[in-house]
């Protein structure tokens, strides 16, 4: 069986119980180098077997775990934060599919919850936005062009921008191209969870001389959005004295949907 795990954002303790217990039981682990902490791996047997995934193809990927799975022993496939987000997963599983080889899925905490508890941030504050656009600017790989930062940047929501620390004189071009006032408070997020982590906040208009300030050019996130400053929200009508919900009878009789 290969076990596809997330391993969190950095930070030897966000990875979830249950995918503690898969690396513990693990008799080979391909982790993907570049962002997992390399202090999970004390959690694995001695006789575990421990390939960099960095250094691999998919193809050799693939090889290591048929060579497992043949042997009859369990795989754990370690992807940084949460596997559903940039992960490259879905090209494995389906050749696993052709294969024949059983996986199934551990979910991690992605960077961008450790990137919002770096700031105790809230990204859905009532009256501010209610939404969360996760996206990217494109790299290597092309991001439809219906998906372009500037066509979501529209909508003005809370934005969480995935690798795209190396481009921030471009991204913020985007955004500005999409209506975000330069003012729009924004904050990049470096190695949320680990001991080097460092939160700096900015506005949309000072984006890419924060980031160079900062030296920052990879394994950060980039958050724009009203949320970022929260002035002026709305307070939960859930906790609002006056709402009655499904376990709490408000000051006002009626029930009222929050
Ligand atoms: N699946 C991962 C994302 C992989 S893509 C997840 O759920 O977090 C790699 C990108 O994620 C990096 O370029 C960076 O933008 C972001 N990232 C990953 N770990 C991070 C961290 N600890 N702090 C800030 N950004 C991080």
């Amino acid at each position: 069986m290969i076990h596809f795990v997330g391993a969190g954002p950095g930070a030897e303790d966000l990875i979830t119980v249950r995918g503690q217990r898969l690396l513990r039981q693990a008799d080979v682990v391909i982790y993907a180098g570049s962002l997992v902490n390399p202090e999970l791996l004390k959690e694995t047997k001695k006789c575990c077997k421990i390939y960099n995934s960095a250094h691999m193809t998919l193809e050799e990927v693939l090889e290591v775990m048929e060579e497992a799975q043949e042997k009859g022993l369990d795989t754990v496939r370690l992807h940084t934060g949460d596997p559903s987000l940039y992960g490259a997963v879905r090209e494995q599983m389906d050749r696993l599919e052709e294969r024949g080889i059983p996986y199934e899925s551990c979910p991690g905490v992605s960077s961008f919850g450790a990137a919002a508890a770096a700031l105790n941030l809230e990204y859905t504050l009532p009256g501010l936005s209610q939404s969360v656009v996760i996206t990217r600017m494109e790299g290597r790989t092309p991001v439809p062009e219906r998906e372009q930062v500037a066509a979501f940047a529209v909508h003005q929501a809370t934005m969480v921008l995935f690798l795209s620390a190396g481009l921030l004189p471009e991204l913020t071009r985007e955004l500005l191209a999409g209506g975000y006032e330069p003012d729009t408070p924004a904050a990049i997020v470096y190695k949320a969870s680990w001991p080097e982590e460092a939160c700096y906040p900015c506005t949309v208009g000072t984006l890419a001389q924060t980031g160079e300030a900062h030296g920052i050019s990879k394994t950060a996130l980039i958050i724009v959005g009203e949320v970022v400053a929260h002035q002026n929200y709305q307070r939960s009508r859930l906790y609002d004295p006056e709402f009655t919900t499904g376990y709490r009878r408000g000051r006002n009789d009626e029930d009222q949907d929050h």
